[in-house]
């Protein structure tokens, strides 16, 4: 088959999936007026591949006439890092800021288990490269989409998964059967959840021995018996004038519960080697925080071109303080990119497989500079726009006769600019910084791809701390450290 259509994307979703959205039943999420925008914007990944102008972009062509998406292709140079990258920018900005993540994640996934599933066999004897090989190719084949689902609930976060009072607080193993296994549990906040075609189940932590059914990495299609999805809510309301990017893009999340779903051994990557839990989750955010850099670039570009339309708008483009914000939101921008790219550049190939991964201290960079940076970024528009954000009349207001003409006269701005257009920017700007997805992005800035506190250790982890004391010690006028161990014994 190899590159699927959106329209097939879409049929392959009627498949009797069990997903709740705000206490009802749905019985098809492609018709549904809140998921299906999350439907349609997973759609786009399908779209670029028959896009001409991102064809080539979209989709490897193999010498032998094979034809398949290029998030299912194995990293194997540094250029195909930044390939993928540009991929996943590239769909974030069709749908405004959104990855359209009908494989980005759950490719992000892919690649980490074909690297740490070889450590693991080398380590313990184990076969799984090999189950994810041939699972590869189905992708390659099938053209499926595919989440990362990996965030367990967690329940006490100071506890380990086999301390918890619930033992399925952790997504686990319950049993071994014959031909696979039996898992229990839920994984939070899963992207694309109501309307992916496949779950990548991986670890979301290190485990210790004691959690060894914990430490379980498998994937399995969301229709399958014992899989429940609830979707995140969120109020929603008509309008395209009101809610301009809200209603035209989204990914929707979902809890997604296992109850007792027997998954065959062809699709198991992991089950009990506890300590390849860590590296796993590990490699995963090394390949999924430049995933995530990526898609957020586009959403900062916005950000500026909002900044910049609404001081238009106000008629104080040229004052200084506002000009001095929209340059630092240019320099967000382009850093986050810059970042990006770089993490790409200085990919790794890793020692087994060969298989490259990005640099993890320059992509957990990356990953931090824009969420520990969101808020200011966020600040800068509110203080350009004014208060006008949060109190702005909606689109029935404008659409009404009686208040027509009184909402053409006051929400006049700058005169370059018409009232009508005026009133479009401001709720651009409300949509993106004051909202209920406003606030979606504050909050997933932070946590989404993992907290402030995960980049940091993982920075700390991989830094290359050697270096940095050789540089210091030169610059104290201390002796080189080896020479400083010679003298001392
Ligand atoms: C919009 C959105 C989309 C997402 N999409 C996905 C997805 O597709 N797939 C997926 O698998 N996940 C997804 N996530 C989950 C995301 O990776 C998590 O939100 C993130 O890892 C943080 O976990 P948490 O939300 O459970 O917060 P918590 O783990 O509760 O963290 C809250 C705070 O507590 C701190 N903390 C927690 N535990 C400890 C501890 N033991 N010691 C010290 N400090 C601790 C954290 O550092 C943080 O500061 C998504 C999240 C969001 C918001």
């Amino acid at each position: 088959m190899g590159l699927r259509t959106p329209e097939q994307f879409r049929n392959s979703l009627k498949d009797g999936r069990i997903v709740y959205y705000k206490g009802q039943r749905v019985e098809d999420v492609t018709t549904h007026p809140v998921l299906k925008i999350g439907v349609d914007s997973s759609a786009v990944d399908y779209e670029l591949a028959e896009t001409p102008e991102f064809r080539e972009l979209a989709v490897v062509q193999t010498p032998e006439g094979e034809a398949f998406s290029r998030f299912f292709l194995p990293p194997r140079s540094p250029e195909d890092l930044l390939l993928r990258r540009k991929l996943a920018e590239t769909g974030s900005r069709i749908c405004f800021g959104f990855p359209p993540f009908a494989k980005e994640g759950g490719s992000d996934a892919v690649n980490a288990l074909a690297i740490l599933t070889a450590h693991c066999d080398a380590s313990t004897g184990s076969r799984y490269a090999k189950r994810l090989e041939a699972f590869r190719r189905t992708l390659q084949r099938e053209d499926p989409s595919i989440s990362i689902t990996m965030t367990d609930v967690k329940g006490d976060r100071s506890l380990r998964p086999s301390q918890q009072a619930d033992p399925d607080l952790y997504l686990r193993k319950v049993r071994r059967v014959d031909g696979g296994m039996i898992v229990r549990g839920a994984k939070a906040h899963i992207t694309t959840a109501p309307y992916t075609n496949e779950f990548c189940v991986l670890p979301t932590r290190a485990m210790t021995e004691a959690d060894r059914d914990y430490a379980v990495a498998f994937a399995i299609p969301a229709n399958t018996k014992g899989i429940r999805i609830i979707a995140r809510s969120g109020p929603w309301e008509e309008g395209l004038v009101d809610y301009p990017v809200a209603n035209r893009a989204a990914m929707v999340e979902g809890l997604v519960i296992f109850e007792d779903v027997f998954i065959p051994d062809e699709r198991i990557f992991l089950e009990g080697e506890w300590q390849f839990a860590g590296p796993l989750a590990g490699m995963f955010a090394n390949f999924h925080r430049v995933t995530a850099a990526a898609y957020k670039y586009p959403f900062a570009e916005l950000l500026a071109g909002a900044a910049q339309l609404i001081a238009e708008a106000n008629g104080i483009e040229r004052v200084a303080h506002v000009r001095d914000k929209i340059a630092w939101l240019v320099m967000y921008a382009e850093s986050i990119l810059a970042l990006s790219e770089a993490a790409c550049h200085k990919a790794i190939p890793d020692s087994l497989t060969g298989l490259y991964y990005p640099d993890p201290v320059v992509g957990n960079a990356a990953k931090f500079f824009f969420a520990d940076n969101y808020h200011q970024a966020v600040k800068a528009v509110q203080d350009i726009a004014g208060g006008i954000i949060v109190t702005v009349p909606s689109e029935r207001d404008w659409n009404n006769a009686e208040t027509r003409a009184d909402l053409e006269k006051y929400m006049a701005g700058s005169q370059k600019v018409s009232a009508e257009e005026r009133f479009k920017v401001i709720h651009l700007v409300k949509d993106l910084v004051a909202s209920e997805l406003g606030g979606f992005w504050e909050v997933t800035a932070l946590h989404a791809e993992g907290s402030l506190a995960a980049e940091r250790l993982a920075t700390y982890a991989h830094a290359d701390m050697k270096r940095y004391r050789k540089a210091a010690r030169r610059a104290a006028g201390l002796a080189p450290a080896a020479e400083a161990a010679s003298k001392s014994r």
